[in-house]
């Protein structure tokens, strides 16, 4: 990442030690600086939002996937070789399904809306009863994320069973993430949060079991304040920290 190049990405197949800073460059005549989207959104948020006091906390980016940003120090905490924060696809399961990225049971196989959906594919094959048959005319291939929500305020059984297991999973990693760092934050932001009723209390229970008492009265969990633009609003300004 710092040298401008895309060495893997799980969710562009085919994308392998592309030199997309210089590309870039080539074509706008301006420099150009290259990180990842959830980085960009946990500075955002550092930067501008939830955690503006804050100098050591966890952004996860919750949509399609699960992205990971660390700051500590203030700063985006790259890891040795640029690939550190990927937070979505650390194991919360041996056994679950496999991934994008090719590991089976990360994160983002249970918490990202994907990983959602595909849960409640799996439930309906199985023969489970939910209103979502309804609500996707019968083709499983048109659930999306918030129509399982959407089932979910209807009392919808297995939908609010899925987004308590999304929970789950999250509060398992979520844990962990203090575990190792004891930031002062974990902020969560992205297009899942809408959810946040029906998955935080079962990702909180999960934190309290397996963090220290005193870690987790001190570790704050908020939901991001910045919303669709934290990724912007981070880029701009980890743009800037570089030109100062
Ligand atoms: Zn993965």
């Amino acid at each position: 990442m710092e040298l401008g190049i895309i060495a893997t990405s799980p969710n562009f197949p085919g994308w392998k030690n592309i030199p997309l800073k210089s590309l870039i460059e080539k074509s706008l005549h301006h420099p150009v600086f290259l990180d990842n989207d959830a980085n960009s959104a946990a500075y955002g948020e550092k930067w501008m939002g939830a955690g503006k006091r804050i100098s050591s906390m966890i952004c996860l980016t919750m949509g399609t996937g699960i992205g990971g940003g660390i700051i500590l120090d203030n700063k985006v905490w790259h890891g040795a070789h640029g690939m550190g924060g990927e937070l979505g696809h650390i194991t919360v399961n041996p056994y679950g399904p496999r991934c994008n990225c090719g590991n089976y049971g990360c994160l983002e196989s249970y918490s990202s809306a994907t990983g959602m959906v595909r849960s409640a594919v799996e439930s309906i094959s199985a023969g489970k009863m939910t209103k979502l048959k309804k609500l996707s005319s019968g083709k499983t291939g048109n659930i999306t994320a918030k129509m399982i929500y959407e089932a979910a305020t209807q009392g919808d059984r297995l939908s609010i069973s899925i987004l308590r297991e999304a929970g789950k999973y999250l509060g398992i990693a979520i844990a962990g993430f203090i575990n190792i760092l004891n930031p002062e934050m974990i902020v969560l932001t992205g297009e899942v949060t809408g959810a946040w009723d029906f998955f935080f209390p079962s990702a909180k229970e999960e934190i309290e079991h397996r963090t220290y008492t005193t870690l987790i009265k001190q570790t704050k969990i908020v939901r991001g304040k910045l919303k669709g633009t934290a990724g912007t609003i981070g880029a701009a300004g980890l743009a800037w920290n570089k030109l100062k």
